[in-house]
């Protein structure tokens, strides 16, 4: 084993660090003008989670969405309270786990009067019209609904994928009654993307990764102000900045102090990175994935306290990103990918060791990877890795991580 900190889970460490709660496993942001320091204060007990405009459609959203990547079916109890605490942006995909939209169809069989108070997204893998059309009705079927709110093509990598064929489909799909906006989500290459979708004009909503990490680059500074200049409503996901590995023995420090810092405020670590995605107005909602009645009603508690992050809070932050910089992927795969043959989606692989090692889903890992064609799996082994790294501006270990990935997820 090379990496002795490798499987040492996020939960472990906040345990270990002293922690105050737990938060969200995924969050981003954006920083506007930070305020003053200001004494700390008690904590509000959950009620309403605010809303936000969602783009050009009028429609307000709850700034905090359930992420559904987990078994819904089996957490009826959890839907009700998201309900209740105005948690009433759902997201899933056709191809999340299958109790993902059968747990929400199962919800709405039981609760209908709650599907109007439901922002509901799901997601389509396929691009050809033919293929979006049969994943939307399969969606449809299982969500127990009518129509979907916001219908996203699911990790979209290239703007040449949202081509004429998918905006007249969008078009009739809305003229149909069947979605009401269309998107896309993403986790690669996401500030050229947002760019280039902004001169669409046909593309109402879009989920990328954003958080504490990334919000303050200038490219995704002046993504974000293209979309909203757009009217595209944004929604931010991976917002903690998980990264793909670990090296505590360089970054424990660091981390620790943030930790602390945060819990003499009376928040987590975890809901300090909400809060510092909020803090940019432009954002509509964050996506969470909370699979835990405690996540969702830490993460509540986070959307409702209106206690504005300190200009040392966020430098706190951004001096916890640089120190472990060289663990977070920044999604950029242009620049590593093209240095390598075979089309080696190493940005993919380095989300695959994130849900390992940080979200404790070894399965996930090995399910996406699995889905590799077999000639990418097998090139891992061979291909050298050397002038990936050198281009890497985050400097990870491309070489190392990809022969794990090969130990442990094949
Ligand atoms: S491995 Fe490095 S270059 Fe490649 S996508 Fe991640 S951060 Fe960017």
């Amino acid at each position: 084993m090379t990496d002795p900190y490798k499987g040492f889970s996020r939960r472990r460490f906040l345990k270990t660090a002293g922690a105050a709660g737990i938060g969200s496993l995924l969050a981003g942001g954006v920083a506007a003008a930070a305020p003053t320091e200001q004494p700390a204060t008690p904590r509000p007990t959950a009620t309403q989670v605010p809303t936000r405009l969602f783009g050009k459609t009028g429609q307000q959203v709850s700034i905090l969405s359930l992420g559904g990547m987990f078994d819904l079916a089996a957490n009826q109890l959890m839907l009700r309270q998201a309900v209740q605490w105005g948690v009433t942006y759902w997201d899933t995909a056709d191809c999340y786990h299958e109790g993902s939209e059968k747990g929400i169809g199962k919800y709405f069989a039981k609760y209908p009067q709650d599907r109007e108070k439901i922002f509901l997204v799901t997601k389509s893998d396929e691009r050809k019209p033919k293929g979006i059309s049969g994943l939307l009705e399969r969606s449809l079927e299982r969500l127990n609904t009518d129509y979907i709110d916001l219908y996203f093509i699911h990790g979209v990598r290239s703007i040449d994928e949202l081509d004429n064929d998918v905006r007249r489909w969008a078009e009739q799909a809305k003229a149909d009654q069947k979605i009401r906006y269309f998107g896309f989500s993403t986790h690669r290459n996401m500030a050229p993307l947002m760019q280039a979708a902004a001169k669409l004009g046909w593309i109402d909503g879009i989920m990328m990764k954003y958080n504490f990490r990334n919000m303050h680059t200038p490219d995704m500074q002046a993504a974000v102000a293209a979309c909203i200049q757009a009217g595209i409503g944004l929604t931010a996901m991976k917002t903690q900045a998980e990264g793909s590995w670990f090296d505590w023995s360089k970054t424990d420090r660091t981390a620790s102090q943030l930790a602390e810092h945060f819990k003499q405020k009376g928040w987590s670590e975890e809901q300090a990175k909400l809060k510092a995605v909020w803090q940019n107005p432009h954002i509509a909602s964050i996506c969470s994935q909370m699979d835990s009645m405690r996540l969702l009603k830490a993460n509540v508690d986070a959307s409702v306290d209106t206690t504005s992050l300190t200009s040392k809070d966020v430098a706190l932050l951004q001096a916890y990103a640089c120190a472990t910089s060289e663990h977070y992927c920044a999604d950029c795969a242009d620049i590593c990918e093209a240095a390598v043959p075979h089309q080696i989606p190493i940005s993919d692989i380095m989300r695959y060791h994130m849900y390992c090692r940080h979200y404790g889903r070894p399965e996930w890992a090995k399910q996406h990877f699995a889905a590799l064609p077999e000639k990418v799996r097998e090139q891992l082994m061979t291909t050298d890795f050397a002038a990936a790294e050198a281009r890497c501006p985050q400097r990870m270990p491309i070489t190392r991580l990809m022969r794990e990935a090969l130990e442990d997820f094949a």
